[in-house]
């Protein structure tokens, strides 16, 4: 079996196609190789190597050596150096690449084939005993800690105090004498550590380097990535070993990153970081903050003309913004690595719309670009502008740092992931401040509601991280000295402790103490062009859940065609009605309810105005009321507590009595199954006739001022054909009766929700009376698993962790079985009503995948909250997008 594929000299036996081979760094080197662009020469060793070597009690596979070795030799000859030579010694990298990026997650090895013998060899050879020892302490740090699990403190704190005893602030600073002494020392360290001295055998050391980057997969670090970004574990990593070229040779070499547009805007202008005399690994730890890209146009023009030629190329070449690491050695550019760069949900939004107009991709492209969650992030809060005014006015901004993703952010400082994670479980919310942060302060990043780094380029390992996640992120600010032992930082002349409340403004890189507010942000042209197109591919509507005018206004500004649940019920809560709604419940009789029902009226008829005028046009679907009646009256121990204060005053007593014995004859064993629904319309008919009436009089006074409504009123909970029939008769009796003291038509429909399992299965029979079905897959869940909502997180993490459930299926709909009673519900009712509008009013209506779904059975409509629209609708054109790609056209739609 062919494990190594080699690169080289302007020819790969790799490409972007074997991604899943050669994993994502391997698979590019070898593309960019096959496309002329300067890539050192190198091999990869394929994830296949790694499934064998895993399943086979970590034993490499038979021939893969020998394979590796062949690949050295060809390596060896076409850099003119040999592996462990005395006079010209070679020396690679070993690096790990999974199929898709996991950021510092698996470690790299540079500068390995570094001995006592070939460290005088390169210095010799270079002319630079500098650089020589500068090479060989690196390579001591880097393979001692990937191989041999010594931290790199163990070592960085000799560097650190090398540099503080020489009065330096940086290591090119410190001269090779000094590193040559400090490599003896490096070389003590190990012996003392692991108890044998540090290997010298090159070949040695290459297999060890390969097997650490094979168990790293299994590090815990990667793990948790893996866990946080769903990535099977699996897929396992490959290995490319590539001769080295040094970006610390000097002040005509260096190292960089960079992005083809900026991944914070998406901006189309080149967006890197440069290290004069440095290797790759000083810029993404954040050793030293780096310059930015404008000081390698000025120290090396035709080599920054050079690396945006490239970049261009890369971009037009992988029809994406790509993310690339590059190296100067002694004025010659190569470039060591490609990917798709992430960036952030404004940046993916703006890129995808940019490269349309470039003609670079066609729109389908552009919409399946972005993640539909993506775009919940653009809705991330930003700070206040004016409340922000007067906190700097007040003097409190602290410092400030790069910018390094967008947003604003307040919370109490953390000075560790660990203690973030858990503050953040309690409830509380937190930023988390760093000196810089490492793939162990994942966990804690996400728990954060931002991050502060006191070190760091906008490329580090806390900003790129803090991007993907959506999280407001600022690094580099040199103003916040963190004292980690004392858990204090100081910063602006001030000593903020752990749990003070900081502000932090990932758009400007200000950091304030105490809190500025936030406010929610506004949908910028690309993001309204995006959309657009967007509503142009979609069949699937979208509607929005809400239930006061404020959140139909909301909800149309981003995009609604109509509202696919309004819960009356909750307009029951306001202050001013539920002493009304608690009259109406312990009414004695039919007489005295119909009087409290009577004063109801006119709150929920003011209601409804206000709504059917905000969607003037567009059709907007009112459940009557639903839950148990219990939940509007007080709870009983608090009454009881309320009845033992009271023993003097006699009315107040009776009152209580009165409201306690209420409570108690409706306590329910299970309300969920109780006493509510359309069970309740057909107990007190009045209730729901109040309702209709509310509705159907709003509507008519809108008519009359012209507004166009289209009302659709919604039973909840039908499981027969008995409680449609009646709840549809009582319901058009009210409505037209309504119309014909009016004197207004208005159009209006009666429809049902499909939330009991029974009204699925009998939709045929359901559709004879009810006009449209909306699925109410939250209670059709439950009712389908048998899982109460209120309950089931006792359990699911254990069924999650079990795999027994993928998902929450409160969360992502279960296209298994309750998907399966939706698409027979859809099917059944469709044979009566071939015309029948069928909605969805769940949560899973803003869930990607479950929209995907809605949109292949056919439905007319999802309907979510106001704040997932725009998530809604992207899922809905790449749901047809998808299903038109694969041929099948878009199924019933
Ligand atoms: P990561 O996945 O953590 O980015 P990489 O394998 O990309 O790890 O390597 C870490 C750093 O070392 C990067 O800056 C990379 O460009 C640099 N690097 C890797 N291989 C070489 C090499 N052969 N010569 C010079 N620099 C290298
Ligand atoms: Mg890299
Ligand atoms: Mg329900």
């Amino acid at each position: 079996m062919k494990f190594v594929y080699s690169f080289g000299g302007g020819k790969a036996e790799g490409s972007s196609v074997m991604r899943n081979l050669l994993g994502g760094k391997g698979c590019e080197l070898a593309e960019m190789t096959n496309l002329g662009i300067p890539v050192p020469p190198g091999f990869t060793i394929t994830t296949q190597a790694w499934a064998h070597y895993n399943r086979g009690g970590r034993r490499f596979p038979e021939g893969l050596w020998d394979q590796a070795l062949e690949a050295l030799g060809r390596l060896e000859k076409a850099a003119g150096l040999a592996f462990g030579d005395p006079q010209r010694p070679l020396l690679v990298s070993v690096r790990s690449g999974a199929r898709v990026s996991m950021p510092g997650m698996m470690e790299t090895v540079l500068n390995l084939g570094l001995n006592d013998r070939t460290v005088e060899a390169l210095a010799a050879r270079t002319k630079n005993e500098r650089f020589a020892w500068d090479c060989y302490r690196r390579f001591i740090t880097m393979f001692s800690s990937v191989v041999l699990g010594i931290r790199r403190d163990a070592f960085e704190e000799h560097l650190t105090a090398l540099k503080t005893r020489l009065g330096v602030a940086t290591d090119p600073e410190v001269p090779g004498e000094e590193l040559r002494k400090l490599t003896e020392v490096y070389k003590d360290v190990v012996a003392a550590r692991t108890g044998s001295p540090f290997p010298q055998e090159p070949q040695e050391q290459l297999e060890r380097a390969v097997r650490a980057v094979f168990d790293s997969w299994y590090a815990n670090k990667a793990t948790e990535y893996r866990r946080i970004h769903d990535i099977p574990a699996d897929w396992g990593t490959a290995v490319t070993i590539m001769a080295m070229v040094y970006g610390n040779l000097g002040e005509t070499s260096g190292t960089g990153v960079g992005f083809t547009r900026d991944p914070r805007t998406g901006e189309a202008q080149f967006y890197a970081e440069f290290l004069a005399n440095a290797q790759g690994e000083d810029v993404v730890a954040g050793i030293r903050t780096p310059e930015h890209i404008d000081d390698l146009k000025r120290r090396m023009p035709a080599i920054y003309e050079e690396l945006l030629t490239i970049a261009d190329r890369l971009e037009r070449h992988y029809k994406d913004m790509q993310d690339i690491e590059f190296t100067v050695q002694a004025g010659t550019l190569y470039l060591l690595q490609t990917r798709s760069g992430k960036r952030s949900a404004r940046a993916a939004v703006r890129v995808a719309v940019d490269l349309v107009h470039e003609a670079v991709i066609d729109q389908h492209t552009a919409l399946l670009r972005v993640p539909p969650r993506e775009l919940g992030k653009l809705f991330l809060p930003v700070l206040d502008p004016a409340d922000k005014e007067i906190a700097v006015a007040a003097g409190r901004i602290l410092g400030r740092g790069l910018p390094a993703a967008p947003g604003g952010a307040v919370g109490h400082v953390v000075f560790d992931a660990d203690h973030a994670v858990e503050l953040a479980r309690s409830g509380q919310k937190v930023i988390l401040v760093r000196p810089e942060t490492s793939p162990e302060d994942v966990a804690g990043m996400y728990a954060s509601e931002g991050i502060v780094t006191s070190r760091g380029g906008r490329t580090s390992h806390a900003a790129v991280v803090a991007v993907g996640m959506g999280k407001s992120c600022i690094v580099g600010a040199n103003d916040v000295v963190v004292d980690e032992e004392r858990r204090v930082f100081m910063a602006g002349g001030r000593t903020v402790r752990e749990g003070d409340l900081i502000s932090i403004d990932g758009d400007t890189g200000e950091v304030l103490v105490d809190e500025v507010r936030l406010i929610p942000p506004m949908l910028t042209d690309e993001i309204r062009v995006f959309l657009s197109w967007a509503d142009n591919y979609r069949s699937l509507g979208v509607r929005a859940n809400a239930d006061t005018p404020e959140d139909a206004r909301k909800a149309r500004e981003f995009g609604a065609e109509g509202i696919g649940l309004v819960r009356t019920e909750h307009m029951f809560f306001a202050p001013d009605r539920i002493a009304i709604v608690r009259e109406m419940i312990m009414a004695s009789d039919t007489a005295a309810r119909h009087v409290a029902v009577k004063k109801l009226l006119p709150f929920q008829r003011e209601d409804f105005v206000g709504i059917f005028r905000a969607m003037d046009g567009l059709p907007v679907t009112i459940r009557l009321l639903d839950p148990p009646l219990h939940e509007f009256l007080p709870k009983y121990t608090d009454l009881l507590e309320e009845y033992t204060r009271l023993d003097a005053q006699h009315m107040e007593r009776e009152r209580l009595e009165a409201l306690m014995a209420k409570v108690r004859s409706l306590q329910e064993a299970n309300p969920m199954l109780g006493h509510r629904g359309c069970r309740l319309g057909i107990t007190f008919p009045e209730i729901y006739g109040m309702q209709v009436r509310a509705i159907m009089e709003a509507a008519c006074s809108v008519a009359s001022e012209g507004v166009q409504v289209e009302p659709e009123i919604m039973i909840p909970l039908t499981g027969t054909v008995g409680e449609m029939r009646i709840t549809y008769e009582q319901t058009k009796k009210v409505a037209d009766g309504v119309l014909a003291e009016s004197g207004v038509t208005v159009p209006y429909l009666i429809g049902t929700m499909i939330e009991v399992p029974r009204a699925a299965l009998i939709a045929d029979a359901i559709a004879r009376d009810a006009e449209f079905f909306s699925f109410g897959t939250n209670d059709l869940t439950q009712l389908t698993f048998g899982y109460s909502r209120d309950d089931v997180a006792k359990f699911l993490p254990d069924y999650l962790q079990k795999g027994i459930l993928q998902h929450d299926p409160f969360s992502v709909l279960d296209q298994e079985g309750v998907g399966e009673l939706v698409r027979i519900g859809i099917e059944r009712g469709r044979r009566t009503r071939p015309d029948l509008k069928v909605g969805i009013c769940g949560e899973h209506g803003g869930d990607p995948a479950s929209v995907d779904f809605c949109h292949r059975v056919g439905m007319t409509y999802v309907s979510c909250s106001p704040f997932m629209i725009p998530i809604a609708r992207l899922s809905a054109a790449q749901a047809r997008i998808r299903a038109r790609n694969m041929g099948e056209g878009a199924a019933g739609a």
